[in-house]
């Protein structure tokens, strides 16, 4: 199947093995199937849509919320988004479970309530680790 991607407008294939990759990995859950629909933006603008939300060229000074120690941050301090530092973030100190809510699959609100949890439950400071020396010349 050849597609018009809705961005570029530059045509895309979705292979038959595509859709059944989809149709394997579409979730059930309770017994009922939701089945992930074929993509509609061609490859090359997918992937610049999943990179537009990561930060992998700036860093901020940040507090991390359980600590309270100071480190660094992919996140810029004006969004106000509740980090903690790597130490804090793999230890038994929190339980991620404590953000579990109950939602409804399938329906518009769940994306909403995704959004709101995303926002409020605490983010690992940085992706990738900085080791000691060079987070040490960091904090100079
Ligand atoms: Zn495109
Ligand atoms: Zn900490």
């Amino acid at each position: 199947m050849n597609k018009p991607c809705k961005n570029c407008n530059q045509g895309f294939e979705i292979t038959d093995d595509d859709l059944k990759f989809l149709d394997k990995v579409s979730p059930v859950f309770g017994g009922k199937k939701y089945e992930i629909d074929p993509p509609t933006l061609c490859p090359q603008c997918r992937q610049q849509r999943r990179l537009a939300i990561c930060n992998e060229q700036f860093l901020y000074p940040g507090e991390c919320g359980m600590c309270k120690k100071r480190t660094i941050t992919e996140y810029p301090p004006h969004l106000n988004k509740p980090i903690y530092c790597r130490e804090c973030w793999h230890s038994d100190k929190w339980d991620s479970a404590d953000y579990g809510k109950d939602i409804d699959l399938g329906s518009y609100k769940q994306c909403q309530e995704f959004k709101k949890i995303r926002k409020e439950v605490e983010k690992k400071s940085l992706f990738q680790g900085i080791s000691g020396p060079q987070f040490a010349r960091f904090f100079r």
